[in-house]
């Protein structure tokens, strides 16, 4: 009776949703139906709608402000690298002062990470590298906190919290679209993400929180 009580105690405890600033770009009709046209050439799926994220992936910015990532996503042009509409974004773009803002809705897909944008949350932060987000007291901070919001709600593990450079070993990773499969980028490579999520475990602990475990990297081709 006591484990009982003990586990429903624990299941009852939720973590605190961070402050988030509401600064959301353009993503009308157009961009929506570019979207699905996206999901179906890439994924096989016929929609724009986020429907049951499973993965959030850490990124950063290459660049020194909040307002260059919101005009970059904002633009809607083709992306410099692969030329395909519609152009970047990210559901979240966390600033150096710690400033949690939301860009896109989370029931709408967003394109910031070849293999996996039908099924993950992306997270941005302002700045030049791994080791310049996990420096920032405030930014990280914030980050930790947003991330374990996220999984909370959505049910997503420990091991699918993951840096843009581990997208290839996630087992969600898809991608129909052949020239594109072991396409990846720099930011946020396993070492600085096992840093990232001992930090969150510990977070997790600090509020009692508990954190699913299941899904394991798979290995790669690439
Ligand atoms: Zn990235």
């Amino acid at each position: 009776m006591r484990a009982l009580l003990a586990l429903l105690v624990v299941a009852v405890v939720v973590p605190a949703r961070p402050a988030i600033v509401s600064k959301p770009i353009p993503f009308g009709a157009r961009r929506q139906a570019e979207t699905a046209r996206y999901a179906a050439r890439h994924y096989g799926l016929q929609t724009w709608r986020l429907e049951h994220p499973r993965v959030i992936v850490e990124h950063y910015t290459a660049s020194d402000s909040f307002s260059s990532a919101w005009n970059t996503f904002a633009r809607d042009s083709p992306d410099a690298e692969l030329h395909e509409l519609p152009g970047t974004c990210a559901h979240f773009v966390i600033g150096r002062d710690g400033t949690i803002y939301q860009l896109v809705a989370l029931n709408t897909i967003c394109r910031h990470t070849v293999g996996l944008n039908w099924t993950a949350i992306g997270i941005e932060h302002v700045g030049t590298s791994d080791a310049s987000v996990l420096r920032n007291p405030r930014q990280i901070s914030a980050s930790l906190k947003l991330t374990l919001w996220l999984m909370h709600r959505f049910a997503i593990s420990l091991p699918n919290v993951i840096g843009h450079n581990e997208s290839l070993t996630s087992r969600y990773h898809r991608e129909r679209f052949a020239p594109w499969r072991c396409q990846t980028h720099g930011d946020w490579v396993h070492a600085d993400m096992q840093v990232y999520r001992a930090r969150l475990a510990a977070l997790a602990r600090s509020e009692h929180v508990t954190l699913l475990r299941t899904g394991a990297p798979v290995p790669t081709t690439c």
